[in-house]
């Protein structure tokens, strides 16, 4: 038997969740009831300082009120929880230490000022600064620095980060379920920093050990995630641990100009961008529940701004939509609203 279907909602509790993060919940929950698997919540919650109080709870109730609800959330599976990355901080610890053992990470010692030096002196000669571990015989900084020089280091309290050693000249040809084969040079990666002196780990470390940890299946999110897919690919080769299946979704872009749809432009075009009104002491945000509108419509309506069942059917019940998906009909292209038409569209880049 192949193994059981598990998908995830990561978001990161930075503020109230965007319908572009609602749809991205809502693909998840479909593809997961549609395979019979389990839909999960992780809070992606290590960067403290974009951490807003309220938004966790949002998050919580606006799937609730979309008929989305997770399967398992904080607190509600003993084997893989908890589903709080800042409960779970102990164990990154541990596996930024197992890549550091095996020779797949180093500790950095870079001060913000030599990094900012070397950028600016790169985009003097109109290069791009890449850090990374092979580049850097290139820059005025010594090369790898030993295990025991760091130890000796960190213990004289120099600040540190914890870099992913990128391998040097390899072509990736990765599969991701939406894009199809994406290629990636792997001279053209950074060496990202998996933990910091802060005792946290960054996104990238904590979101694939959780991932591995949770059994995730398939992970599928949105296509600001994608330039991190090469990175994310090399942890799971790193740790020996296998991979998940990758869909990247396309976004909801903004009706004028480059980007993802946001707050402002919803607020010019008369249409709330939020499921549930939020407020803040600068205001107040509207939200789709407030305004009257039925959840069942707001889900039809975000399912179909990026799939299509290849009919002109356009109402959909929830059990239909869980029926009729598909991965593979999700669109390439990101949806963009034509003001003047007052229609939606598919925007070819
Ligand atoms: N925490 C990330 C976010 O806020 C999750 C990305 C992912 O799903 O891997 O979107």
């Amino acid at each position: 038997m192949s193994n059981p279907i598990r998908v995830r909602f990561a978001p990161s509790p930075t503020g109230p969740l965007h319908i572009g993060g609602v749809r991205t919940a809502l693909f998840n929950y479909l593809f997961a009831k549609k395979n019979n698997g389990v839909f999960f919540l992780r809070i992606e919650d290590t960067d403290q300082n974009r951490f807003v109080p309220g938004a966790e709870e949002y998050i919580m109730e606006a799937l609730e009120w979309l008929g989305i609800a997770p399967d398992e959330t904080i607190g509600k599976n003993e084997k893989f929880g908890p589903y709080k990355q800042s409960e779970r901080k102990h164990l990154y610890q541990q596996y930024a230490d197992e890549l550091i053992n095996s020779g797949n990470a180093y500790y950095a010692f870079d001060t913000a000022e030599a990094l900012d030096l070397h950028r600016k002196q790169h985009e003097e000669q109109g290069k791009t600064f890449i850090y990374n571990w092979h580049n850097r015989e290139k820059l005025d900084t010594s090369l790898v620095i030993s295990a025991e020089e760091s130890a000796k280091r960190i213990a004289a309290g120099e600040d540190y980060v914890i870099r992913f050693k990128t391998p040097v000249d390899e072509t990736l040809y990765l599969k991701d379920i939406i894009r199809g084969e994406v290629k990636f040079e792997t001279n053209l990666l950074d060496d990202k920093v998996l933990f910091k002196s802060d005792g946290m780990p960054t996104y990238h470390l904590a979101n694939i050990v959780d991932d591995h940890l949770m059994e995730t299946s398939h992970v599928i999110r949105g296509e600001e995630w994608l330039p991190s897919m090469p990175l994310h690919v090399l942890l799971y080769r790193a740790f020996g641990w296998e991979a998940p299946e990758f869909a990247h979704l396309p976004l909801i872009l903004k009706p004028i100009g480059n980007g993802k749809l946001s707050k402002r432009d919803g607020d010019k075009l008369g249409f709330p961008v939020f499921p549930l009104e939020w407020k803040t002491a600068e205001g107040v945000s509207s939200g789709y529940r407030e305004k009257g509108f039925f959840p069942e419509a707001v889900v039809n309506f975000l399912a179909l701004l990026g799939w299509n069942d290849g009919t002109e059917q356009e109402l959909f019940s929830l059990e239909e939509l869980v029926q009729k998906f598909d991965l593979n009909r999700v669109h390439k292209a990101g949806a963009k609203f034509d003001p003047e038409k007052n229609k939606w569209f598919n925007h070819q880049y």
